[in-house]
């Protein structure tokens, strides 16, 4: 099944993402955490990132490939092109395919953590991966990221729009956002999609709010908007963990109704590598 074709089953698609884990024990503890959310929720896929947040490119293929493997779930490999030559891209490509894995999120890539400058690469743009995928690995389907609240480093958000609408034409299958935590910014990026003539799947990406000093450190990495009204709320419970996750679920519970409710093709969540926020917001949901 392609990306894109998760979203044309007339059901809403529910994916996971993970981030490799620094050591061989973390991957066996994050293959123990996916077959739980298995036995949970059933997810239709689940997605593996490279290097986000400028943290480690390694065990993207070992995970992915054990996940479709050992867990039985679809994935889906992020690759950023990020500091990488064509020929070192072309391998890691090369590895994914001869593991059987043909789904890729084709992204630019997070800058290195230490915010020295990464190596010069031909492949400056998420659209510039897409069409070396396209045209050296035409095996492979991509989706892209998009930027409800734009992206942070855009000369503006006709601009972003423009780029946004090119992984379109390039052939994206779908676009993931962005965090948001406030679904008319969600709403507001989608119509203006539509209006651009992007015509795939705009997946909402939902990150479940279980600890608030992790969610500052987020959005203000990413550049996402923290409604001050939630964060108050949240803030003034920051010690107490059980209240902060009622009120996290509380909310992350009713924006997901609210997107489904209004036509999203699916959710997206960014599991942070724990899995019982999102069994209990797909609890809610299906309940
Ligand atoms: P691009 O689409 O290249 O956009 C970056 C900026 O360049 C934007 O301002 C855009 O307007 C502009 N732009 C785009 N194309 C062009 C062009 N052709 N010419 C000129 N300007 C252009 N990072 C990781 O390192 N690893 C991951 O696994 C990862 N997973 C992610 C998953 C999702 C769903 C999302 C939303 C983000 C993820 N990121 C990941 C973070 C992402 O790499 C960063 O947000 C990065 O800053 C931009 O990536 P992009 O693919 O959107 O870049």
């Amino acid at each position: 099944m392609s990306i894109g074709d998760f979203y044309r089953r007339g059901e809403p698609t529910f994916s996971f993402e993970f981030f490799p884990p620094k050591n061989q024990e973390g991957v066996e503890a994050l293959l123990r955490t996916v077959a739980d959310l298995r036995e949970a929720v059933n997810p239709d896929f689940v997605s593996v990132t490279y290097g986000a947040g400028g943290s480690t490119r390694a065990r993207t293929l070992e995970c992915v490939t054990r996940i479709q493997t050992e867990a039985g779930i679809p994935t889906v490999a992020h690759l950023a092109a990020m500091g990488h030559t064509r020929d070192q891209l072309a391998e890691v490509v090369r590895g994914l395919v001869d593991s059987g894995i043909t789904r890729v999120l084709a992204l630019r890539g997070d800058r290195p953590k230490d915010g020295s400058a990464p190596p010069p690469t031909d492949l400056a743009h998420a659209t510039d991966l897409m069409e070396f995928l396209a045209t050296e690995f035409p095996e492979v389907e991509f989706g892209g990221a998009c930027y409800p609240e734009v992206h942070p480093e855009a000369a503006s958000a006709v601009d972003d729009m423009r780029w946004t609408r090119h992984k379109h034409e390039l052939g994206a299958g779908c676009l993931i956002t962005q965090v948001f935590f406030d679904n008319a910014d969600f709403f507001r990026f989608r119509d203006a999609a539509r209006d651009a003539g992007i015509g795939c799947p705009i997946v909402p990406g939902i990150m479940p709010i279980t600890n608030v000093a992790q969610i500052e450190r987020i959005t203000r990495l990413c550049g996402s908007r923290f409604p001050d009204e939630l964060h108050e709320r949240l803030d003034a419970v920051r010690e107490d963990p059980a209240a902060v996750m009622a009120i996290g679920m509380e909310h992350s519970i009713k924006q997901c109704r609210q997107l489904l409710r209004e036509d999203a093709p699916g959710l997206h969540f960014y599991t942070l590598n724990k899995s019982l926020a999102t069994r209990v917001i797909l609890a809610a949901l299906r309940g």
